[in-house]
């Protein structure tokens, strides 16, 4: 029996998702390895057997915790999707204030009684990664994730290789695309500590790295150091920056959250 895959999503915008489901040739050799028994964004039918979760979004609510939890015990293995499961996303940038700032900022309530009542729906939220609840097995990063990549991994997953994800920076990536480096033109680019397998496009186009994939496992020791001495900076110069995908990596947490 092939293994049963499960698509699951909290809060994202399933850009992730789609890029699964925009596999097209891919899709066929991943099709020959599993059965999909849930993904809603592809199809209406829904089993709640299944041996891999691939999970997408990050945790907000206590109802969310919940969920996940469940998933998990259901599932041999767990894969979380993209930078909101890996990271908590763009959306963890509001970590930054208590909910009932976010709230205020957001909506405009100004009246205590109607924050006490909307504390019904938001349940204090706060973003979390997929790991700060659960057991994660295996992640895929990126916003969005990349297709071929999420394929190479799936595949060497179900024939018991090592999945594929680069652990060195994306500057190596961008230097071999001969590209003009971001720090020559003023900007401030988080290449030499973020993950590899992107192919570098930010940097290609002229755009700052925001490390959506996140930093490289142990930066101390992996950043492209020659990069950054060339321009006086540090691996901690990069980490204390909040990008919009790293504030995992400096968050504390704020009194009231
Ligand atoms: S990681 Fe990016 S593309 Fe994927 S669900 Fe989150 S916001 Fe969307
Ligand atoms: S710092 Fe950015 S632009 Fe410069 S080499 Fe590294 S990835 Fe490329
Ligand atoms: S270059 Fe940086 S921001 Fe762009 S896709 Fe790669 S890791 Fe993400």
């Amino acid at each position: 029996m092939k293994p049963r895959v499960a698509f699951f999503d909290f809060a994202s915008c399933e850009g992730c998702q789609l890029s699964v489901a925009n596999l097209e040739e891919s899709l066929v050799d991943v099709l020959k390895l599993i059965d999909i028994v849930a993904f809603r964004e592809v199809m209406k039918e829904h089993s709640d057997q299944y041996d891999i979760a691939i999970v997408e979004g990050s945790i907000t609510r206590p109802m969310d915790e919940e969920r996940l939890k469940k998933i998990r015990a259901n599932a041999n293995i767990l894969i979380a999707l993209g930078a909101c499961a890996h990271l908590g996303g763009v959306q963890r940038m509001a970590n930054q204030w208590t909910p009932e700032e976010n709230k205020k900022e957001v909506y405009g309530i100004a009246n205590p009684a109607d924050i006490a009542d909307s504390n019904r729906f938001f349940e204090k939220p706060r973003q979390k990664a997929l790991d700060e609840v659960v057991k994660v097995d295996y992640t895929i990063p990126g916003c969005p994730i990349n297709k071929e990549e999420f394929a190479k991994v799936l595949i060497a997953l179900l024939t018991g290789r090592k999945p594929p994800i680069p652990d060195y920076p994306v500057c190596v990536e961008c230097k071999k695309k001969e590209n003009v480096c971001m720090f020559t033109i003023g900007k401030f680019c988080m290449g030499p500590l973020a993950r590899a397998g992107c192919g570098a496009p930010c940097p290609t186009a002229g755009n700052e790295c925001e490390a959506c994939r996140g930093y490289v496992d142990h930066p101390h020791e992996k950043a492209q150091t020659d990069v950054l001495e060339k321009y006086g900076l540090t691996v901690d110069d990069i980490m204390r920056r909040k990008t919009m995908f790293t504030y995992r990596y400096v968050e504390k947490p704020k009194d009231g959250a």
